[in-house]
């Protein structure tokens, strides 16, 4: 609301109010209508709904949640969804087993194996088994590589969500100083592609950041994705910057982020909240791979 026109503005100092709020549930809103738009006209011309099938290992209580919600959203777009649930002890033939089986069936678009999974399972092995043109997590070794060469068809939600959300709010990027914080498959490494492809000027950090302060403070859109509650403070953020937090904790409060929002929401032009920020854009990514992978 209103962020093209002042964000639009290079380098413009921040006002020491607080910043506009990416919020990631209207922008998940817009999607999810789109998508449940494309999966009437599917019903209308006589196919079935697409499905998402869902693998989910032991009873690690973010998991479920998160699982749980998969299956809402499908069931608000019309997809259909089906929960393949084992015990944390299960032997990993019997989780290569559902994949093979899931592979095969027709009626299964898309296939997500939630992370993470218990220790005595070898969570790469088992992604590369799903076929990649059902990977809707976007993380098998091709999808990874396509993405890598600017081709993938299947982007792992997470990032694609952030990208999605920015967008929604018209932030530029073209020629930006964009910062993302955190390194790993999952997130820090394939957004920090997205974001080079959209031609913002990337600069990677990690826990071995030399001078992380400094490198964060020039960003002009900062990702954080550390899995470190409130590492983030306004001593990271430069005045007019757009900073997405992408960490989810479970503190004494309810949830919080990698971001302290308070302090940060001084500095920045626009910030996304936790929760209701990057949470709600990665299931409308999910819903739309799911429509892609079925297309
Ligand atoms: P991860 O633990 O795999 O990776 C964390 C990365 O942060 C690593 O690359 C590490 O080098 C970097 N890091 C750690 N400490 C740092 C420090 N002090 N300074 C700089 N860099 C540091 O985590 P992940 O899977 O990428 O997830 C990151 C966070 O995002 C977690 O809180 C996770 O729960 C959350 N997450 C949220 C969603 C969502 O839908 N909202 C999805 C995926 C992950």
């Amino acid at each position: 609301v209103g962020l093209k026109n002042v964000y639009g503005v290079p380098g413009l100092p921040g006002i020491g109010g607080a910043a506009d709020v990416l919020d990631g549930r209207v922008a998940a809103a817009a999607i999810k209508s789109r998508v449940a738009a494309r999966v009437a006209d599917l019903l209308a011309g006589g196919s079935p709904a697409p499905l998402l099938a869902t693998i989910l290992v032991g009873n690690d209580p973010a998991s479920e949640t998160y699982v749980a919600a998969k299956h809402r959203a499908c069931e608000e777009v019309g997809l259909e969804s089906a929960s393949h649930v084992f015990p944390a002890d299960v032997p990993s033939g019997e989780v290569e087993a559902c994949i093979d089986s899931l592979n095969r069936d027709a009626a299964v678009s898309g296939i997500l194996l939630q992370l993470p999974l218990p220790d005595h399972l070898d969570a790469r092995g088992l992604i590369e088994l799903i076929d990649p043109r059902k990977d809707v997590d976007g993380l098998t070794a091709i999808n990874a590589g396509r993405l890598a060469h600017g081709s993938a068809a299947l982007v792992p939600c997470t990032p694609k969500g952030i990208v999605a959300l920015l967008d929604h709010y018209d932030v530029e990027l073209r020629g930006r100083r964009a910062v993302v914080v955190g390194r790993s498959d999952l997130v820090g490494k394939p957004v920090a592609t997205l974001l080079t492809q959209r031609d913002a000027t990337v600069t990677l950090c990690h826990s071995r950041t030399r001078a992380f302060q400094e490198e964060c403070r020039r960003a002009e859109v900062l990702v954080v994705a550390a899995g470190r509650p409130g590492l983030v403070d306004e001593r990271h953020v430069g005045w007019g910057a757009v900073v997405v937090d992408v960490g989810i904790h479970r503190g004494a409060d309810g949830l919080v982020g990698d971001v302290d929002a308070g302090a940060v929401s001084r500095r920045a032009k626009a910030i996304s909240p936790v929760p209701g920020g990057v949470g709600p854009m990665t299931i409308a990514s999910l819903l739309e791979n799911t429509m892609l992978a079925a297309a």
